[in-house]
């Protein structure tokens, strides 16, 4: 079996309606049997925090091997993967058509999704992917105003901690009561659409680029 090729990774779409999909016993089994893989490679512990969240579990259990990894433990290399796609795309050699079948994001998603499914999500996940929502709400301009003020209190960031889990060091955008477009409206050039300028006469200046060039040669040497 070819592996560590160049060619595009083949993606098999994601089996969400398959009833085995939210079974926890058959997720357990299909973590593990990746985990173990990963553990022998550990090709992308340089990607992102899943891997070493992974390998530093295997390394510190009493087998320093993926079974000695409580099965509880493996959320916490599922909530550290922001799903950017890089170890399928760029760096797994186990990928499909590989018959070891890895693809480690659409694991972690398929993780998530059992996690969501249980436990649903916290009120901080909810308002940090609900960016269109808490945008609407604090662009409104007294709200903006008061909100990027609030913001730059110590007492303020420690409630935030506390009550939301966001981290009072975390950096936080001001919001703005003018959206972008608003901003750049004065901008915009008039130009409502745009004709074209027909065929390239990109030929035609090299030729007399060259012309040019030789005709300039020609009377330097006269
Ligand atoms: S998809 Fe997840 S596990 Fe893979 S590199 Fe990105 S963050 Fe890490
Ligand atoms: S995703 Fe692939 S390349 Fe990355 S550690 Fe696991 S087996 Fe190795």
């Amino acid at each position: 079996m070819k592996e560590g090729g160049l060619g595009v990774p083949t993606r098999h779409p994601l089996d969400w309606k398959n009833p085995k999909f939210y079974d926890e016993d058959d997720l357990n089994t299909e973590l593990e049997r990746v985990f173990d893989i990963c553990h022998g490679c550990r090709r992308c512990v340089s990607l992102c925090n899943s891997f070493p969240t992974l390998f530093d579990l295997v390394d510190e259990s009493s087998t320093m091997e993926v079974d000695g990894v409580a099965k509880s433990d493996y959320i916490k290399v599922v909530d550290q993967c922001y799903l950017c796609d890089l170890c399928f795309i760029t760096k797994c050699p186990y990928v499909p058509p590989h018959e070891w079948n890895v693809d480690f994001p659409h694991l972690m998603l398929r993780a998530k999704a059992n996690k969501f499914k249980r436990q649903g999500a916290s009120v901080r996940d909810k308002m940090l992917s609900g960016t269109d929502q808490v945008g609407s709400l604090l662009g409104i301009p007294v709200i903006a105003q008061t909100f990027n003020t609030a913001k730059r209190l110590a007492t303020v960031r420690k409630g935030m901690q506390a009550a939301l889990g966001i981290d009072s060091d975390a950096y936080l955008p001001d919001y703005q009561s003018k959206s972008a477009k608003k901003q750049h409206k004065n901008h915009q050039t008039g130009v409502t659409s745009v004709e074209a300028v027909g065929r390239t006469r990109g030929k035609v200046a090299i030729f007399t680029t060259c012309l040019v060039i030789e005709m300039n040669l020609s009377s330097s040497m006269i």
